[in-house]
């Protein structure tokens, strides 16, 4: 069905932007919304599995190590009409059965991996020269097996955080 690893969807109504665009409206990424960093989106052709997990989206901010780091930066900046300050991956297949709320929950999933940086103080950092955010990437809010929450609950303040928030739903 698909011959490269990655596609790089067309502006149209599947594109990921989209659902971006919408997410950009919740207080949640409001930093998003203000702080405007340069988004690129990627289609993976190919399922990823970790751990046996099939992971559903990755985003990153694209560098490298080492010498080849440059080399990296210009072929990016070429291929996304300039350099993004994080790269957003999709399941290809996931993203293309997926309905509409599915999607916008994956995108608002991986949004929230995407921070300003903030000095100790916790004061939001800025790049000296262009006046630009400091984007960073951040984890889960929760990494736990459900088989240890079943034994032992929601046994650290992250959990019980977390179980507050889907009560709060139900
Ligand atoms: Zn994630």
């Amino acid at each position: 069905m698909m011959d490269s690893p990655f596609i790089i969807l067309e502006p149209g109504q599947d594109h990921p932007g989209n659902w971006y665009r919408r997410c950009l409206e919740y207080p949640e990424h409001a930093h998003l919304k203000e702080g405007e960093p340069h988004m690129a989106f990627l289609l993976r052709a190919d399922p990823l599995i970790e751990f046996d997990r099939r992971i559903l989206g990755t985003v990153h901010i694209p560098r490298v190590q080492g010498k080849l780091n440059k080399v990296f930066l210009w072929m990016v900046e070429r291929m996304f009409d300039g350099l993004p300050d994080f790269l957003v991956i999709l399941d290809g297949e996931y993203w293309t059965a997926a309905d509409d709320r599915h999607r916008e929950i994956l995108m608002f999933h991986e949004l929230s991996h995407c921070i300003h940086a903030t000095d100790g103080d916790g004061e939001p950092r800025y790049d000296d020269e262009t006046g630009r955010p400091i984007w960073k990437l951040t984890g889960h809010s929760v990494e736990e097996f459900t088989s240890v929450v079943r034994r032992y609950g929601a046994w650290n303040d992250e959990l019980r955080e977390f179980v507050g928030a889907a009560d709060g739903k139900g």
